[in-house]
């Protein structure tokens, strides 16, 4: 736990580099989430990898293969999923967004807590659990009721049209990202002049690139994460705390004029 004055300078830094932006936009990943209860998949010596590895259990040529497997190893997480609530670093965020300060948030989560928090403009990258598809038919339904039912009986979802497998529209390895959500993505990227990452280490591709992008068109990086990332050594600010902590105080320094 930091005391009240910690990064008092870099926070300062960040608030006149948000207040001087004209097109500031934020990315967000697992960090964001975790005080929210939802682990870091990726992260070594998280239960999920200790049984599995997620780049193979979680790719779609094992899910069309063996979707029993996958849904056992997915349950505990969607439980999480699930139960967990918006923290303060998503509701700074949706604050900055809400003041103006930020024009999009891009997040690799797909846990609907920025939109949640009351943020509007959400890019998805890795999808989402709203909605889930049917691998056999296409048909898309709302994934609420799917969802409960599997984590009640722990039973693969089937379609109710043609008794396909049904997938959580979530972006599995190998799958392509959203088209649409990464044209509107690249989008923001071409207009910012500033980025703020907040809780992403930048290890997943494609969208750990995207600072390089802003950088080289000369807009200002903030990285605001607990480990390090390849970023840091060009980015005007780089603080190494939990996003939960810092980034209220951004968005208070930011909407106190
Ligand atoms: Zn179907």
């Amino acid at each position: 736990m930091g005391y009240a004055g910690e990064y008092a300078d870099d926070i300062a830094h960040a608030v006149a580099l948000l207040r001087e932006a004209h097109y500031a936009i934020a990315l967000t990943g697992a960090g964001i989430s975790t005080s929210s209860g939802i682990p870091d998949f990726r992260s070594p010596g998280v239960g999920l990898w200790e049984h599995a590895d997620p780049m193979e259990v979680a790719s779609i040529y094992v899910f069309r293969r063996n979707p029993e497997r996958f849904y056992a190893w997915v349950r505990p997480m969607v439980a999480a999923l699930l139960m967990a609530e918006p923290n303060p670093g998503h509701r700074a965020l949706a604050e900055l967004e809400a003041g103006g300060w930020l024009k999009a948030i891009i997040t690799q989560n797909i846990d609907d807590l920025h939109q949640r928090a009351g943020a509007c403009e959400v890019l998805e990258l890795h999808g989402h659990l709203r909605e889930a598809t049917c691998i056999s038919c296409y048909r898309i339904v709302p994934a609420g009721d799917l969802l409960d039912t599997f984590l009640a009986s722990g039973e693969v979802p089937r379609c109710a049209a043609c008794g396909g497998v049904m997938k959580p529209n979530v972006v599995f390895v190998g799958e392509q990202l959203p088209i649409k959500v990464v044209n509107a993505t690249m989008e923001h990227v071409r207009r910012a002049d500033l980025m703020l990452i907040a809780g992403s280490s930048l290890q997943v591709m494609p969208a750990s690139q995207l600072p390089l992008l802003v950088h080289e068109h000369s807009g200002h990086l903030i990285v605001v994460n607990l480990s390090p990332t390849y970023i840091d050594d060009v980015a005007e600010v780089v603080i190494h705390a939990d996003v939960a902590e810092v980034l209220p105080r951004v968005a208070q320094a930011c909407a106190g004029g």
